[in-house]
C-alpha cells in the first residue's frame, strides 16, 4: 500500500471513447499542459468499445443539421432534453469521426464519398479495433497513462476539485494525484439490477459490465448535482447474447414479428400518428405482446438481402460473435433447413447511462459540472441522449476546450490537506485492511435483487409503484449501512468492493429519481404503475439532485428551456463567445431520427 503522488494540469478519470480522445485533444491543443489518464482496466480494451462496435450511431449525414438531430432528441425524450448540450455536440460530431478515420479506423464510404449509411444519424464502420486505435492516440499523445488504477473519490478543497483518489488494482498502491482540472468520463452505470443471464454469465450483458458507475457516485458523494437518472436505458436486444439488434433491425431492414409471425410495431404507432416510433416503444411493444400472450418476439431475418446478411454475421463477429453463433444455431437446429431463422429479441436490465438516455452530471454547455474544477462527458455526463461513441467524442473535445482556459489560468494544482487523504485512505482499504465477512459478489447480488424486484427490474417488467419503491429505498439505506462488512483478500476484490459500494450510491440516487417523477413519460424506462399518464403540467421539468453533507438527497427540479433558446458555445480561440438563439419547431419538431440502435 505505498502511495504514489502525481501532479498535472488536466486529470482524465477513465481511458474510454471519450478519455482517449479528450487526452489526445488536451496534448495537441497546449501540449505544455501535462495530462494524466486514470484508468481502471486498459486503454487498449477497456469500457463500452472493448469488444468493438460497427456503427457509429451520432453522425449528421448528408441532409441533416444540428437543428434536425435536436429535433430527433427532443421527440425521443419526450421534451426533455438540453438544447444546448445537444446543439453544442452535434455541431462537433463530423469533425470528431474524420478525426478518428484518420488514425486508421475503417469507415466504408458511397460512391459520392460519403460514409455508409445506416441510419439517418448513424454509419457503418469497421469497428473491432476501434479501442486500440483509440488507445494507442491517446498514449503517443505524450499523456501519462496510469493503467489498472481504479479512482475511488474526488479530491475536494474548498468547494473545488483539485484531483483525485485511486489505487492499483494489482499492486495495490494508492494513488493520490493532484490536478488544475478533472474531466469525469467513467461511462454509466452497469449491474445495479440483476442481469437477464444467471450465474456466471451474468456479465454477459449489453453494457460494460465494468463501468459500474464509479464516476457518478464520487460526483454525488462529493457533492455535484445530478440530472434524470429516472430516465433508465433499458436495451432491446437478441436474446441471451444481449448483443445490439441495430445491426439486424436498421442495416437489414428486418422486421419485429410476434410468435404468430405478424408484424407488430404498427398496431402500436397510432397514438404517434402514424410517424416513427421511438427507441423505447419497440421494446413497449415487444412487451405488449408477451403480455397478451402473443410472443416471444423475434427479428425475422428471412428473405433479408444475403449479401447484406453476410455482412452483418461479419460485423458480429467482430463484435458479438455469440450473437452471431445464436442465429447460426437457429438457422441449423430450429428446423429452418439451414434458411437464417427470425432471431429472438428481448429487454435487458435497467441502466444509469447518459449516452443513450439523459441520465448524469449536470453540466453547462462547456461540460463543466456544478462544482469547481470539474467536467463531464459521455455516458457519465446528463441532458443529452443519443450520444453514443461520436457524442462521447464530441463531448470530451468541448470539454477539454475549456478546462485548457481553466488550466492555464492557475499557477499550480493545488495542494492537498493530510487529513482529507487519510481519510480517503482508510475507507478504500478498509475492506482489505479489516476484511468483514461478506465476498462483493453476495452484497451485488443482493443489491440486485432488491432493485430488480422493488424497483423495476425484468422480473416485474420495469414497472414501480411508490410502494415498491419505499420498499427499496429501505433495503438500499440498509445495505449502505452494512457496507462494512465487505470483505476483499487481494487489490482486486477491492476493485469489487468499491464497485459494489459506487453501485450502492447510484442505487439510492436512482430511488430518489425515480419516485419524485409522478407521472409515465418513457414507457418501460421510466413506468410508474401508480400515474400511468404522462402529466406535461408538472413534470415537463429535469429531476436533478444534490447529495448533502449529512448524506441527505436535495431534489431539484430545473426547468427545460426551449423555443428561443440562448446556447452558449465553447469560448473560441479568441475568446469570444457565441450566442446563438434557437427554435424548435411545433411540439419538438419533425420526424427525423432514428429509433433503432
Ligand atoms: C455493447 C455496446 C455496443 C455499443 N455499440 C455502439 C455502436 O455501434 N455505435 C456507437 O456509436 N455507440 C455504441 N455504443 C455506445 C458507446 O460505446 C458509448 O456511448 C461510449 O463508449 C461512451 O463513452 P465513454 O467514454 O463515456 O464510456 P466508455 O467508453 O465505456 O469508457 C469508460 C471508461 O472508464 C473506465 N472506468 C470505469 N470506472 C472506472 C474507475 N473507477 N476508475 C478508472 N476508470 C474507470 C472504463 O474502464 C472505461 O475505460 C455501444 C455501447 C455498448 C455497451
Amino acid at each position: 500500500m505505498n502511495q504514489v503522488e502525481l501532479a498535472c494540469d488536466v486529470l482524465i478519470i477513465g481511458g474510454g471513447a471519450a478519455g482517449c480522445v479528450a487526452a489526445v485533444e488536451a496534448r495537441e491543443r497546449a501540449p505544455e499542459l501535462s495530462v494524466v489518464v486514470m484508468e481502471k482496466a486498459h486503454i487498449y480494451r477497456s469500457g463500452c468499445l472493448a469488444a468493438g462496435i460497427s456503427a457509429l450511431n451520432a453522425y449528421l449525414t448528408t441532409g441533416e443539421t444540428a437543428e434536425s438531430f435536436l429535433r430527433y432528441a427532443i421527440r425521443e425524450t419526450i421534451g426533455v432534453v438540453r438544447d444546448d448540450l445537444t446543439l453544442t455536440m452535434a455541431r462537433e460530431l463530423n469533425a470528431q469521426v474524420k478525426r478518428v478515420e484518420d488514425w486508421g479506423l475503417p469507415i466504408p464510404r458511397d460512391e459520392m464519398g460519403a460514409p455508409l449509411k445506416r441510419g439517418r444519424a448513424s454509419i457503418k464502420i469497421f469497428g473491432e479495433r476501434i479501442k486500440p486505435i483509440l488507445g494507442r492516440r491517446a498514449e503517443a499523445s505524450g499523456a501519462t497513462i496510469l493503467n489498472r488504477v481504479n479512482a475511488t473519490g474526488l479530491a475536494v478543497e474548498d468547494g473545488r476539485v483539485v484531483g483525485a483518489f485511486g489505487f492499483g488494482t494489482r499492486d495495490g498502491r494508492f494513488y493520490v494525484v493532484r490536478a488544475k482540472t478533472v474531466l469525469v468520463c467513467t461511462g454509466g452505470a452497469a449491474g445495479l439490477y440483476r442481469p437477464s443471464n444467471p450465474g456466471v454469465a451474468a456479465h454477459r450483458m449489453w453494457y460494460s459490465p465494468f463501468n459500474t458507475g464509479a464516476g457518478l457516485a464520487m460526483g454525488i458523494r462529493a457533492g455535484a448535482e445530478m440530472t434524470s437518472f429516472e430516465f433508465r436505458f433499458i436495451p432491446l436486444r437478441i436474446k441471451d447474447a444481449m448483443a445490439p439488434t441495430g445491426e439486424i433491425a436498421q442495416w437489414l431492414g428486418a422486421k419485429q414479428i410476434n410468435a404468430r409471425g405478424e408484424a407488430y410495431l404498427e398496431k402500436y404507432y397510432e397514438h404517434l400518428g402514424g410517424k416513427r416510433m421511438l427507441t423505447q416503444d419497440r421494446l413497449y411493444a415487444t412487451l405488449m405482446e408477451h403480455r397478451a400472450g402473443r410472443g416471444p418476439c423475434y427479428l425475422d431475418l428471412r428473405g433479408v438481402n444475403p449479401r447484406k446478411l453476410d455482412g452483418t454475421i461479419a460485423a458480429y463477429l467482430s463484435m458479438a460473435p455469440s450473437s452471431a453463433m445464436i442465429m447460426s444455431d437457429e438457422a441449423y437446429y430450429a428446423g429452418h433447413g439451414g434458411e437464417m431463422a427470425p432471431v429472438e429479441i428481448t429487454g435487458g436490465e435497467p441502466h444509469v447511462v447518459g449516452g443513450h438516455g439523459l441520465s448524469g452530471f449536470w453540466i453547462d454547455a462547456t461540460r463543466r459540472a456544478t462544482l469547481p474544477g470539474l467536467y463531464a462527458a459521455g455516458d457519465v455526463a446528463g441532458g443529452t441522449p443519443k450520444k453514443y461513441a461520436s457524442g462521447a467524442w464530441a463531448e470530451a473535445v468541448l470539454a477539454v476546450r475549456a478546462m485548457i482556459d481553466e488550466a492555464r489560468a492557475q499557477p499550480t494544482a493545488a495542494a492537498l490537506d493530510g487529513g482529507m487523504v487519510e481519510r480517503e485512505r482508510k475507507r478504500v482499504f478498509a475492506p482489505i485492511v479489516q476484511p468483514g465477512p461478506v465476498p462483493p459478489r453476495d452484497f451485488e447480488e443482493r443489491l440486485q435483487k432488491v432493485m430488480d424486484e422493488y424497483a423495476g427490474g425484468i422480473s416485474v417488467q420495469y414497472g414501480y409503484a411508490e410502494g415498491t419503491l419505499r420498499i427499496a429505498r429501505l433495503h438500499v439505506e440498509r445495505l449502505e449501512g452494512e457496507l462494512e462488512a465487505l470483505g476483499a483478500t487481494t487489490p482486486y476484490e477491492l476493485m469489487h468492493c468499491h464497485e459494489v459500494i459506487d453501485r450502492v450510491e447510484v442505487a439510492r440516487t436512482l430511488l430518489a429519481h425515480m419516485s419524485h417523477r409522478r407521472e409515465t413519460r418513457w414507457h418501460c424506462y421510466q413506468e410508474r404503475l401508480d400515474y400511468p399518464e404522462r402529466d406535461d403540467e408538472h413534470f415537463m421539468i429535469f429531476v436533478n439532485s444534490v447529495r448533502e453533507p449529512d448524506g441527505s438527497l436535495t431534489i431539484i427540479e430545473r426547468p427545460v428551456e426551449r423555443a428561443t433558446f440562448d446556447v452558449v458555445l465553447p469560448p473560441l480561440a479568441d475568446g469570444a463567445v457565441i450566442r446563438q438563439p434557437f427554435a424548435t419547431g411545433e411540439n419538438g419538431g419533425s420526424d427525423t431520427g432514428d429509433s433503432k440502435e
